[in-house]
């Protein structure tokens, strides 16, 4: 696992002397630069310290930090959190402020929604796409809002099953036109909810006044870990999480995955998928 510093700023603004590019020129430190100027230092780098220090001194830099894992590491992992790289459009009828003519209304059972935080929505309903919904190449993806949902072509599907995967259902989808059912697409709905809460850094807590719903922003840098008594309990493929994510209207759980899918999904050459270990501590 390293740690990724992104320094990003206003090349003829923050730099107008090339003081900063000379710095990365001599150790040969690769960034581009447009108008804006966008450098990536790793914390495994033989310049980290030197750059960091450099750049401390210029403290309105304040870099952003990812963490990234190795492949052994994702390899390894007993299970990982996944999201999408990409994500294909909305579920439809995309109008999201009118609940009644929006795919909330469409989709889900709307008896215990609340229209402050997003929560309590019980799928009821097919998720309704546009035509020009595709994954034809991707095979598995995904829709803007929805984060904790997914979308599988049939073959894959039929993977699914004869793999075994447990803690998963397929729904079928709906073209939001004809209302038929598409038969290159399923809904993979998971339903298995992972025993203990997950732990990560938190970047702040909402607490809805309506519903008392607690939803965290969960910090883009942390780790994420459960505790390991609960590993032997741990017998399905995909799970939910307990808690809530999600800022505004959003209102998502994680996806957590199995070892045994991950590496389904690398020999699938499924790409359009970001994982991060889960630790057992
Ligand atoms: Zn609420």
């Amino acid at each position: 696992m390293n740690k990724i510093y992104k320094y990003s700023m206003n090349a003829n603004h923050d730099d107008p002397e090339g003081v900063i590019r000379s710095f990365l020129d001599k150790r040969k430190i690769k960034y581009s630069c447009n108008l804006l100027l966008v450098f990536e230092i790793s914390d495994s780098s033989p310049y980290f310290e030197d750059v960091l220090s450099f750049m401390n001194g210029r403290t309105e830099f304040q870099p952003q930090v990812r963490i990234k894992y190795s492949k052994k590491e994702l390899e390894e992992a007993k299970y990982l959190s996944i999201w999408l790289r990409k994500y294909s459009g909305y579920p439809q009828p995309e109008e999201a402020k009118d609940i009644k003519n929006s795919y909330i209304n469409h989709t889900f059972n709307t008896s215990n929604f609340c229209t402050k935080c997003g929560s309590g929505l019980i799928q009821n309903d097919s998720f309704y796409l546009k035509k020009s919904f595709n994954i034809d190449k991707i095979r598995f993806g995904g829709v803007y809002w929805e984060y904790d949902t997914f979308f599988i072509t049939t073959e894959l599907r039929d993977l699914f099953v004869k793999e075994k995967f447990t803690g998963i259902e397929f729904i079928p989808v709906k073209n939001i036109k004809t209302k038929q059912i598409i038969d290159t697409i399923v809904q993979l709905k998971i339903d298995a909810v992972f025993p203990s809460k997950l732990q990560y850094e938190v970047e702040k807590v909402i607490n809805c006044k309506q519903c008392n719903q607690t939803r965290d922003v969960v910090k883009t840098n942390s780790e994420l870990s459960a505790p390991k008594e609960i590993f032997s309990q741990l017998d399905k493929d995909f799970y939910l999480s307990q808690e809530f994510h999600g800022d505004g209207l959003l209102c998502c759980k994680s996806v957590l995955i199995s070892n045994r899918v991950y590496k389904f999904f690398a020999k699938e050459k499924i790409k359009n998928i970001c994982a991060k270990p889960i630790l057992f501590i």
